[in-house]
């Protein structure tokens, strides 16, 4: 349930509501929207049956969630999140578009350091790649690893982009966390709960994927998961789903933009490269993610994409993702979207 509390409230009288839902074993979060501070309170409502929490002072109303998934939704936090990436870089409505561009993996040194000052000058915000490969087959390239990781963090030197890279597995997390500016959780790891439940405990922001035969409703229970262990910082990810269609590797569904902000208060961003899975169909498919109202996208982008070690039929070469990137100016502009 949700205690929003009268415009006026005071500090001390949501501090006594709060004080009062916690003595009595509720899980309390506290929201400040820019007009009313909201209190949401997760437990066993039968434990308020002999309480009048609505008549304590400051209260002004008491809004019971049915919904399986509370803090992130509408209804805990009207107010669109903005996650502060860096001093430079937020994500969310009314921010710039944030545009996350870089190899699916992290592949040397030079390749990194290379496609990340590619893609700084034609206008990324940020730089992915990954150094822990989820690959459907066990003799596939699985990444670099904690090598991998100082690469990275070696591109952020050279060019100050902040670092989106994947953790698959929890006991990689402290590593992960020294070089990531945000921490990407792959869609077949949507429903790893306990991972989920270790980056809900981290400090830095989370790039949950949706999974290929997940749910709208599936996701945001998944980003729950992280929101109820503390982390608020979550941005939700459309990477396309499963169907029957061949003509892409996957289907991207572009309706979730508008369904998950309608449900959620959490920024999204659009990966159309996994999405459709063949690079000639990303541009197409980024621009009409930024017409659809993704607060971001996140492209790969490498220099020799026929030598990529992952993901190279998906990749735009940094000459592709130039003129895309002019392509994305003026459909944002178009909407009156920042850049
Ligand atoms: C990736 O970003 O390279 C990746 C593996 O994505 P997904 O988890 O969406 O397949
Ligand atoms: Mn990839």
């Amino acid at each position: 349930m949700i205690i929003i509390m009268k415009p006026d409230a005071s500090e001390e009288q949501i501090n006594h509501v709060t004080d009062k839902l916690k003595k009595l074993g509720f899980g309390v979060h506290l929201s400040k929207g820019i007009e009313r501070t909201v209190i949401g309170a997760i437990g066993d409502k039968r434990l308020l049956a002999s309480e009048n929490i609505e008549v304590l002072p400051g209260v002004s109303e008491i809004v019971p969630i049915s919904k399986p998934y509370k803090l992130v939704s509408r209804e805990f936090k009207p107010d669109n999140t903005v996650i502060k990436v860096s001093d430079k870089v937020s994500v969310g409505s009314g921010e710039p578009l944030a545009i996350i561009a870089g190899p699916c993996s992290v592949e040397s040194k030079e390749q990194i350091i290379e496609i990340a000052r590619a893609v700084k000058e034609a206008g990324a915000t940020m730089l992915r790649g990954g150094a822990y490969k989820p690959r459907t087959s066990p003799y596939s390239f699985q990444g670099l690893g904690e090598e991998g990781l100082k690469h990275l963090g070696l591109a952020k030197k050279e060019t100050g982009l902040p670092i989106v890279t994947e953790c698959m597995d929890a006991r990689d997390l402290p590593a992960i966390v020294k070089v990531a500016d945000i921490v990407q959780i792959g869609a077949r790891n949507m429903q790893n709960f306990v991972l989920l439940k270790e980056v809900g405990k981290i400090k830095k922001p989370v790039l949950l994927k949706r999974g290929p035969g997940s749910t709208i409703k599936e996701l945001l229970m998944s980003a729950e998961y992280i929101l109820s262990e503390g982390n608020r910082n979550v941005m939700l990810c459309e990477r396309g789903i499963k169907t029957l269609e061949t003509g892409t590797r996957n289907t991207l569904d572009l309706s979730a933009v508008p369904v998950i902000k309608e449900l959620s208060h959490l920024p999204v961003v659009v990966d159309p490269s996994h999405g459709v899975g063949l690079w000639k169909y990303v541009p197409s498919m980024t621009l009409a993610s930024v017409a659809a109202g993704a607060d971001g996208l996140i492209i790969e982008v490498h220099t020799h994409p026929d030598e990529a070690l992952s993901d190279g039929p998906q990749s735009l070469t940094p000459d592709n993702f130039k003129k895309l990137m002019k392509e994305i100016k003026k459909v944002a502009s178009s909407i009156g979207r920042k850049m």
